[in-house]
């Protein structure tokens, strides 16, 4: 059994639609795939309609949200939601908050390159955006207007937090997140926490803290941790009792990890499902 459970589609800043998708993860042999657009459920009725026979659909998100670093500041977190009902009324109102904060977050970041002069449309940007508006897309305007020359360039640059056109947005702190989805019947496992090229970390002390909250588990396996990073975070999940994930953060052809690239376990993928209550997967 080939389990992944965090993949982007078009609905946030990957490449495939929804419903390319799942189409693409039943060719590669997958038995389980999650949806985990950044902020948005937006993706998951089109998933559902063209899942192929034979996969199990699971519907998530990845939430964006604000934690303790290790250096004691506010640091950026990725939190992964499984299988929450999307209609709880607290956590659809959260939602919308946030996608307003991706939003404005977006228009401000363009707005100072056009006035510093760059071939930037910010109106063209987020009509581009689908509902989960992200530097990614302006990465892409930047790269298709010839000002660098790919997306990685952009963010190393361009977008980075030290750059010059970057805008804050306003994070769901963790452990409101983590009381929402639990309240939505969902299960929250922490995405990528050792994915040090993406910057600062996160406090392991925060982990402990999350888990007397809720928190259901920990994303191990992924492209971005190393293999010292993976045989830590097995520890902490091992002591604290949390589930223990493992996932490719498929983006299409934004980057050029494959779908399935690292798994989730079937055991760990059974005890997710016994944790959830808000919807079912999609099977058969
Ligand atoms: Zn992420
Ligand atoms: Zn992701």
């Amino acid at each position: 059994m080939r389990i992944d459970l965090h993949t982007h589609s078009t609905a946030s800043d990957g490449t495939d639609s929804p419903a390319e998708l799942v189409r693409n993860a039943a060719a590669a042999g997958l038995d389980v795939v999650a949806i985990t657009d950044h902020d948005t459920t937006s993706g998951w009725a089109e998933a559902e309609a063209a899942r192929p026979a034979g996969l199990t659909l699971v519907r998530g998100m990845e939430m964006s949200c604000t934690g303790l670093g290790e250096d004691g500041y506010p640091v950026p977190v990725h939190l992964l939601a499984y299988l929450f009902d999307p209609s709880h009324a607290g956590f659809a109102q959260e939602r919308e908050r946030l996608r307003g904060e991706r939003v404005a977050r977006v228009r401000a970041m363009a707005d100072k390159m056009v006035a510093d002069g760059l071939p930037i449309d910010p109106d063209a940007v987020l009509a581009g955006t689908g509902a989960s508006a992200g530097r990614p897309h302006l990465a892409r305007a930047l790269v298709a207007a010839g000002v660098v020359e790919s997306v990685d360039a952009a963010f190393q640059d361009l977008l980075a937090p030290h750059g010059p056109y970057y805008a804050e947005k306003v994070d769901t702190p963790l452990a409101t997140a983590v009381r929402l989805i639990a309240e939505a019947g969902g299960v929250s496992v922490v995405a990528h926490m050792k994915a040090r090229k993406r910057g600062r970390l996160l406090a392991e002390s925060e982990i402990v803290r999350l888990a007397d909250l809720g928190l259901s588990g920990l994303e191990i396996d992924h492209p971005d941790h190393s293999d010292p990073d993976r045989a830590a975070l097995l520890g902490l999940a091992t002591e604290l009792g949390l589930l223990r994930t493992g996932s490719s953060d498929y983006h299409g052809t934004n980057k050029t990890i494959a779908l399935g690239a690292c798994e989730t376990a079937p055991d760990q993928f059974e005890a997710l499902l016994d944790k959830a209550s808000g919807v079912p997967v999609i099977a058969s």
